[in-house]
């Protein structure tokens, strides 16, 4: 048993999970989160592909399907919220049937907080201040005043990473803008806009408007995306001035949005060349975020702190071997991940009248291309089990 003590900043996605997997190997992992508690709520996120069977191994499977979304479509509306097309997510999976889940990102980390809290130690409304690694570990400086040594620092703190900034070089180095915005933000007691279980969205050039109510609630999570040029800044006046001559029901949206603490960024990529850094190492949309677009981030972050757990167990916690084979098991799956995304973007937000049109269109064709997609598409090898040195 290793029991080499591990600091991990962020306690989301691929925080905890890396958490999990690490003290069932007898590791000892302490996550550091700046916010005071699990993070609830939040807009809803996939756990698909490989990602199932992480949270299937972890026994979280029937919690997770508890708090599933179950979208089941989309509808597209013009000014009048008359309809202009339809993408039946219902439809789509029983073509092509998957065991995918969609949930709210809030209730996953809060999930797998539960599955954690009792063998891991947290640090909520804490920070790093400042890490120093040397030849044989990390002295780390929280914001509270402590400071402690650690074998190793896992940064799991998103796009915006704080250990990335600290240890690998400044965002504009990694962050790669796909020249979009989103702000997002969920909404209590929102009129029913479509039928439960459907999200309606509304285009005009470069812009997009969306609202999805949450089963049997009136809780709904609202998005606006839109094309931004380079002088781009994420201020509320920037959002406003994007939204505040559009139609349908966009002025009342907005306002709701502005009233919240919402969640407002550039849409990107994350993208280094090497995701370790003698005994630093990032995981989760740290390493690699995919961009909201692509819809695989949460699976990503799941299946990447799964295998860094499982490289580091079978490598008997000598980092430089397991931080390569880290890489080498998850580029292609990161690649496959990354791809596609600017796809999305062109039929999520459409940039003439034209393109609204040619979109509306092609949503029906989409479940036989979702059928000629998924015979097409190529699969990666299995999830290696990595069961080596489970304790517990
Ligand atoms: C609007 C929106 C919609 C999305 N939709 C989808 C979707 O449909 N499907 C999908 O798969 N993915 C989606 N994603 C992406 C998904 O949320 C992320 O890919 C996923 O959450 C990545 O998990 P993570 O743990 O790597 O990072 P994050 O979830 O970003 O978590 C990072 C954590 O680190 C904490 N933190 C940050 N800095 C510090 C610090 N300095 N000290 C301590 N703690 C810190 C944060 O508070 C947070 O808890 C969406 C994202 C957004 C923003």
């Amino acid at each position: 048993v290793i029991t080499m003590k591990v600091l991990i900043c962020g306690a989301s996605i691929a925080g905890p999970t890396l958490a999990y997997w690490l003290a069932r190997r007898g590791f000892r992992p302490t996550v550091v989160e700046r916010a005071p508690r699990p993070r609830p709520g939040g807009y809803p996120i996939d756990v698909k592909g490989h990602a199932v069977d992480v949270a299937e191994r972890m026994g979280l499977l029937p919690a997770v399907r508890a708090a599933a979304t179950d979208t089941d479509g989309l509808t597209f509306v013009d000014a009048a919220n008359r309809e202009t097309g339809r993408l039946d997510l219902r439809a789509m999976r029983a073509a092509v049937p998957n065991r995918d889940v969609e949930l709210p990102r809030g209730d996953l980390a809060q999930i797998l907080y539960e599955a954690t809290r009792d063998d891991v130690e947290y640090r909520f409304g804490d920070s790093i201040r400042s890490a120093a690694p040397d030849a044989d570990g990390v002295t780390v400086e929280f914001d509270s005043g402590e400071s402690r040594r650690f074998d190793l620092l896992v940064g799991a703190d998103g796009l915006r990473s704080t250990v990335r900034r600290q240890v690998f070089g400044d965002d504009r180095e990694f962050v790669r803008d796909l020249g979009y915005a989103v702000a997002v933000a969920v909404l209590d007691g929102v009129e029913p806009l479509a039928a439960e279980r459907w999200i309606t969205m509304y285009n005009s050039p470069g812009r997009m408007v969306g609202v999805g109510r949450w089963v049997g609630s009136d809780r709904a999570a609202a998005i606006f995306m839109y094309r931004t040029g380079p002088d781009f800044r994420r201020d509320r006046e920037t959002l406003v001035a994007a939204f505040r001559d559009e139609a349908w029901r966009v002025p009342g949206l907005l306002d709701r949005v502005l009233a919240e603490d919402f969640y407002f960024d550039t849409v990107s990529q994350v993208h280094l060349d090497r995701w370790s850094r003698g005994r630093v190492v990032l995981v989760g949309d740290a390493a690699h975020c995919p961009a909201l677009l692509s819809g695989a981030g949460t699976s990503l972050a799941m299946v990447g702190a799964y295998v860094l757990a499982g490289e580091l167990a079978a490598a008997q916690g000598d980092h430089a071997t397991a931080f390569a084979g880290y890489e080498r098991a998850l580029r292609p799956v990161v690649r496959r991940g990354q791809r596609g995304v600017r796809t999305s973007a062109a039929l999520m937000i459409p940039d003439s009248p034209f393109a609204i049109w040619r979109r509306d269109q092609l949503t029906k064709l989409a479940v036989p291309l979702a059928r000629a997609g998924s015979l097409f598409a190529r699969r990666g090898a299995p999830l290696r089990d990595y069961d080596v040195h489970l304790v517990g």
